[in-house]
């Protein structure tokens, strides 16, 4: 399989998966895209997702990385990478949820992240050392760490702002040891992602060392994405609450990696009879769907953090997906925005009526299923207990931690300090870089 940037038309640059992955965003600045869709037997599908998700997923990955690998080895990869459950939830009779949050940092993006790690090693086997380059506010920097812990002939540095992520986020970056190594940023956020865009831009250090980002617009984290789709899809039609076989879609939306994720899976032959793309209060997406030209602005911060972009980079992908057809867009996919007041009283909504305890993030996916009155499912991104202080404030009571949770909040910690400084920062990345 080729790769082509959502900007090359008229395909005059083809890239290779590995130059794809390593790359990360090409190099006219748009997104990598397959050369096609392959066509999916959805028949088969259905069997293979009645055996496992790891069994669909393995299926699915063959027909979009089987020229790149060989089949066993790719066959083990996903059944390793994907080594946990993806139920489909029934709050109440025509309310279900995907849970994606049942992988080691309890939330979807392991799916991606845990992928990508095995696929570039694979990718780069016998190839020279690569230090990942990441910056975080919290989420993605587990997730990336955890995906690539182990991982043979890869580094990850990760970047994060003292004092500024939640403890369980700091835990979970930091007690891994290994080949992770975590850098707490005298600065914020927006101060870590200059940071890693100014080595990115240093031809000097390029020149000398192999770095890549594993940042969501990568393509090996967004194909992978699409497999749970067609996973919630076989589960959905075989439930109570399906009359049909196309159902919405309804994705929690930051960056809209995981949606677009949703319509490739849709090109490759997945029926879905409308997508729904979910905002806090950045409304971007919302307002362009609405009739709006697309106006990205920087963020504001609210209950689900995760979904704190302004200008989310898949807009783009999103786009290309749709033949640059704004009409086709808006016809096809819907949305709406919640603030913060909205998203709690939604979560005590589902407490008090189905019992269930949902994150902030899951809650923004409820509330679109209802407010469209939809027929399908929702995604459920996260993991409740990652956002105790919300969910105690919604309904007065404390999500109990998953086991594996508690185990890694009593692991000693490991961080070294970093000046925001690109020099100080360019230090560091070479003397790791010679170790
Ligand atoms: C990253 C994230 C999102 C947003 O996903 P995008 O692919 O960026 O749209 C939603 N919920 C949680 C919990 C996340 O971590």
């Amino acid at each position: 399989m080729l790769y082509y940037s959502t900007r090359d038309t008229e395909r005059k640059h083809p890239f290779c998966l590995k130059d794809a992955a390593f790359l990360g965003l090409a190099p006219d600045g748009g997104l990598f895209m397959p050369e096609r869709y392959p066509a999916v037997d959805m028949d088969k599908v259905r069997s293979l997702a009645d055996e496992s998700f790891a069994a669909m997923a393995a299926y699915l990955a063959s027909l979009f990385f089987g020229e790149d690998a060989d089949a066993a080895v790719l066959d083990a990869l996903v059944r390793d990478a994907f080594n946990f459950e993806v139920p489909l939830y029934e709050l109440a009779d025509g309310l279900c949820t995907l849970q994606l949050f049942h992988g080691p940092t309890f939330a979807f993006k392991d799916f991606g992240g845990r992928f990508m790690g095995r696929m570039s090693s694979l990718l780069n086997r016998g190839g020279d050392p690569v230090i990942v380059l990441t910056a975080t506010s919290g989420d993605t920097g587990s997730a990336v760490a955890h995906g690539f812990w182990n991982v043979d002939g890869v580094k990850v540095v990760i970047l994060y702002p003292d004092g500024k992520v939640s403890d369980l986020q700091e835990a979970q970056m930091t007690t891994l040891g290994g080949n992770i190594f975590p850098l707490r940023v005298n600065g914020c956020f927006d101060d870590c992602q200059r940071l890693v865009k100014e080595m990115f831009s240093d031809a000097e250090l390029r020149s000398r060392v192999r770095i890549t980002s594993a940042n969501s617009i990568n393509i090996l984290r967004w194909i992978p994405q699409s497999f749970y789709y067609f996973y919630g899809w076989s589960q959905w039609c075989k439930s109570t609450s399906a009359s049909r076989n196309a159902p919405d879609i309804v994705v929690p939306s930051g960056n809209y990696g995981n949606i677009t994720a949703a319509m490739l899976a849709w090109k490759t032959g997945m029926p879905v009879r409308r997508f729904i793309a979910g905002a806090n209060a950045n409304d971007v997406v919302p307002q362009f769907l609405d009739g709006a030209p697309y106006s990205p602005r920087p963020s504001v911060q609210t209950v689900a953090n995760a979904m704190d972009v302004g200008a989310p980079s898949n807009f783009e992908r999103m786009m290309y997906l749709f033949d640059g057809d704004a009409a086709a867009v808006r016809s096809f996919v819907s949305g709406k925005s919640f603030s913060d007041a909205e998203i709690e009283a939604g979560i005590a909504e589902m407490y008090s009526h189905y019992g269930y305890v949902s994150d902030p993030h899951s809650a923004i996916g409820y509330l679109n299923y209802k407010y469209f009155d939809a027929s399908g499912f929702w995604l459920s991104t996260a993991h409740a207990a990652k956002f105790s202080t919300v969910i105690e404030r919604s309904i007065g009571i404390c999500p109990e931690l998953p086991d594996a949770f508690k185990r890694i909040m009593t692991l000693p910690r490991i961080s070294s300090p970093m000046e925001n400084d690109r020099e100080a920062l360019k230090a560091y990345v070479t003397e790791l870089s010679c170790k």
